[in-house]
């Protein structure tokens, strides 16, 4: 027997991924999706569907109805923010599970997928919060603080990002993601804000530049949080022979796998010779 090194990699063989995480379903959404969607990028919307209705002070205050969630994240996640956005490491442990069950069903209900996803509002969260997410079938959770790094996280459901978009490291940070050649690693790149930041600071430039500059790369996988968990859930689930020689890959979607910088795709649900 020969040994070799086999890697998982991200889809089409590669090793970077880059994904958005923006709160609170606010009107600026619209023009965020519509430059996501021009550069190829992939988002998470974390909404909440009990502050939809409610009146409010400014233009940057209105919140995009439930009604049209489905129609404009195409293609991107909504997650939940709970119903009322409360600092949820304060509430009784009831109101946790309530707050974010009841948003997921609302979710649901608009949106005809599973809602597995959160931010967490004010970035509130202790380990009470996070067994609550586990009863409410939530497999991945955004914190606010920043790592300024690209490791993969370790625990989805503190799951802590590169950093905001609000943060001066962005154009260094982005600048390094995308002369980042190195594949010891997979490596993630999680940007996240508001969209009515751009309104406040009249900063539109800041994202736009982004857009351009990390957008439409062919070694990038754009995806959103859930379609990273569920993607390395499934990569953790192939069953590779002792030699190395074949793969089963018992789910629903393909997963690849690099063998000796060979990339190769296992297909749903089939052995494959590697
Ligand atoms: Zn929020």
């Amino acid at each position: 027997m020969e040994l070799r090194n086999i890697y998982t990699c991200f889809p089409g063989g590669k090793h970077k991924v880059l994904t958005l995480s923006y709160d609170d379903g606010k009107i600026a959404d619209r023009r965020l999706v519509a430059l996501f969607n021009e550069y190829g990028l992939k988002g998470t919307f974390n909404v909440n569907s009990g502050l939809v209705d409610r009146p409010f002070t400014n233009a940057y205050d209105e919140r995009i109805p439930v009604s049209e969630y489905k129609e404009l994240y195409k293609g991107h996640e909504v997650a939940c923010h709970t119903v009322l956005h409360p600092t949820i490491a304060r509430s009784p442990k009831e109101q946790m599970v309530l707050q974010v069950i009841e948003d997921r069903r609302k979710l649901e209900e608009a949106l005809g997928y599973t809602v597995r996803g959160l931010a967490y509002p004010n970035g509130s969260f202790d380990d009470n919060v996070v067994d609550a997410l586990k009863a409410c079938g939530i497999r991945h959770a955004r914190t606010v603080h920043s790592t300024l790094g690209f490791a993969m996280p370790s625990d989805y459901l503190r799951w802590n990002p590169t950093c905001s978009h609000k943060n001066e490291a962005l154009e260094r940070l982005s600048e390094e993601f995308i002369n980042l050649h190195k594949t010891q690693y997979l490596y993630m790149m999680y940007v996240w804000g508001h969209s009515y930041e751009f309104e406040i600071d009249n900063n539109w430039h800041v994202i736009e530049n982004f857009a351009k500059k990390v957008g439409n790369k062919d070694d990038i996988w754009y995806a959103t949080n859930i379609e990273i968990v569920d993607y390395m859930e499934a990569a953790s689930r192939v069953q590779v022979s002792v030699n190395g020689d074949f793969a089963y890959n018992p789910s629903a979607a393909s997963v690849w796998l690099e063998v000796d910088k060979k990339h190769i795709e296992l297909k749903p649900g089939v052995t494959t010779t590697l």
